[in-house]
């Protein structure tokens, strides 16, 4: 006979654990069906082991200007990553979270089911289990209602040569043992850029190809041009307007190193065939990292026979996370929304609440957005270019890092604050930063978006001194009229 639950939730990531603990607080009876590990992409392969790796790039680029803070070494040549100790520590840092949400989940006694889910009927799953050479344990559990939080997995580009030896992605490269001594990164997004800023302070050198006009195509164009200039600074070379269209092995060079001839081939073993303006062209590296995207994770789930609407994989759920089933609710990457941890978890408190009769719906209009590069860039709101062709009137309102005390005393003064304001009152439509912590910083400006907050009203709330957080209130000074920021003169 099936176990009951209030809620039976299918995927254990950000989106279905946040869920599961959510309900448990509200008195609901949970099972999570997980095929894989607690913490799904984010805690296990995504946000948590790709900003681990990034603390010990940050150490290592800090040592390496121990002395601009008077900080004498003897061989500045001896500091050096060891990449072994670097995915030790990652592994260390990303079993104690995991191991952190089952604990959650024994105290909110929380049933979790570790197989793969498929939906039976609007309020019945299966659970697949395979465990060594066993054959498969078929397990069934009834529930009121189902949330769908299966994530995304990798997309695959669908060109020759993508399972060559040396072509990795962004699972892979996490249990990578040696550094390429070069590398090219196929998509300048999100995952390309952060780990573009992971490999080249790490010694590798690395290229980006980007099939659009730009890379980071979401990110407001003038704090854009100002990252690249810290990218081209890194050594990292981008190639935009590039799309790729296969990858060989460098046969050539390959020919020539076996006959003892060329030292250099083994670090050039591949080359990637990829088409711009100017025709067709190649570049060679040891490795190819893949990084064109992800796309939502439904593989059989069993969507199509019980009727729920899907888009391309991708189920569609409304802003109370209900899709067109009765009691199925669907959140996180699988809706291709917005593929951020964040949302996940902000989209599984919403579906539970609605489902113990507490009626929410998700606002997205200010919804973070952060990059772990150096410097780090965090938005909230629309950018510069999307609020010029929607027409808004708006003015816009910066203070530079550079002049800001804080900045200067932890040298790291690059970059800006940039505020986009309504024309009229003057309130905060949306914060770009490029900056130390910038990261941390946006929440600040999140809440004066989610609140409608003016300049003037954010300019009057008391900043603490020497803190980065000044540049919002001075960037918001500027915003005033009739006022401008203290530090800071045109
Ligand atoms: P997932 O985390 O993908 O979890 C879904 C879970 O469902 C998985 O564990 C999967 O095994 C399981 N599952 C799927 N199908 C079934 C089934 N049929 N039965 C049982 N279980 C199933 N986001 C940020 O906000 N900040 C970041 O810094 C960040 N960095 C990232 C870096 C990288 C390299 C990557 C790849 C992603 C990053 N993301 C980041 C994105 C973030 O990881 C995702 O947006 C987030 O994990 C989505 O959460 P989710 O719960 O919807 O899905
Ligand atoms: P994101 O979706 O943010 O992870 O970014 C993936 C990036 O990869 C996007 O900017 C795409 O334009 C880019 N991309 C996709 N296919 C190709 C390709 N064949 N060659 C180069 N870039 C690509």
């Amino acid at each position: 006979m099936a176990v009951k639950y209030d809620i039976a939730i299918v995927g254990g990531g950000p989106g279905g654990y946040v869920a599961a603990i959510r309900a448990t607080q509200l008195g609901a009876k949970v099972a999570v069906i997980e095929k894989e590990r607690l913490g799904g992409t984010c805690l296990n392969v995504g946000c948590i082991p790709t900003k681990t790796i990034i603390k010990s790039v940050r150490v290592l680029e800090e040592m390496r200007r121990a002395d601009r803070f008077g900080i004498e070494v003897d061989h500045p040549e001896t500091i050096r990553p060891n990449l072994e100790k670097i995915m030790a520590r990652k592994d260390a840092v990303v079993n104690q979270l995991v191991a952190g949400v089952e604990g959650l989940f024994k105290a909110y006694k929380i049933d979790l089911y570790k197989g793969r889910g498929r939906l039976l009927s609007p309020n019945r799953v299966s659970v697949e289990t395979t465990s060594g050479s066993i054959s498969p344990e078929l397990t069934e559990l009834e529930a009121s209602n189902i949330i769908l939080a299966t994530g995304s997995a990798i997309s695959r580009l669908p060109i020759p040569g993508i399972d060559l030896d040396g072509v990795i992605d962004s699972n892979t490269i996490l249990s990578l043992k040696e550094l390429p001594q070069s590398l090219i990164i196929i998509g300048g997004g999100i995952i390309g850029v952060e780990w573009a800023g992971i490999m080249a302070p790490l010694g590798t050198k690395v290229t980006i190809l980007e099939a659009l006009p730009n890379i980071l195509l979401p990110v407001d164009d003038e704090i854009r041009q100002r990252f690249q200039v810290s990218l081209k600074k890194l050594g990292v070379v981008v190639n935009t307007g590039a799309k790729v269209e296969a990858i060989e092995p460098t046969i050539s060079r390959r020919t020539e190193a076996t006959r003892g001839l060329d030292p250099h081939s083994q670090s050039e073993k591949l080359t990637v065939h990829f088409s711009t303006a100017k025709g067709p062209q190649t570049a060679t590296a040891q490795m190819v990292m893949v990084a064109v995207g992800r796309s939502p994770y439904t593989e059989g789930l069993g969507l199509a026979e019980i009727g729920v609407n899907f888009n391309r994989r991708a189920v569609i759920s409304n802003e109370r996370m209900e899709t067109n089933v009765e009691h199925l609710y669907a959140i996180g990457d699988v809706t291709q929304r917005i593929m951020l941890a964040h949302v996940a978890s902000a989209e599984g408190e919403v579906a539970v609440e609605n489902i113990m009769g507490h009626s929410r719906v998700m606002d997205y209009r200010a919804i973070p957005n952060c990059i772990y590069t150096n410097p780090e860039l965090a938005s909230v709101g629309p950018t510069e270019q999307e609020l010029k062709a929607t027409g808004v009137r708006y003015k816009v309102s910066k203070f530079p890092f550079s002049a800001l005390g804080r900045a200067v005393t932890i040298d790291e003064t690059s970059g800006i604050v940039k505020l986009l304001l309504s024309e009229d009152k003057g309130e905060i439509l949306a914060a770009h930063i490029m900056g130390p912590d910038a990261t941390d910083l946006i929440a600040e400006l999140v809440l004066a978006v989610k609140e409608q907050i003016t300049a003037e009203e954010l300019s009057q709330i008391v900043h603490a001194h020497p803190t980065l957080s000044e540049a919002i209130q001075e960037a918001a000074l500027g915003g005033v009229k009739g006022a401008s920021p203290i530090h800071f003169k045109r």
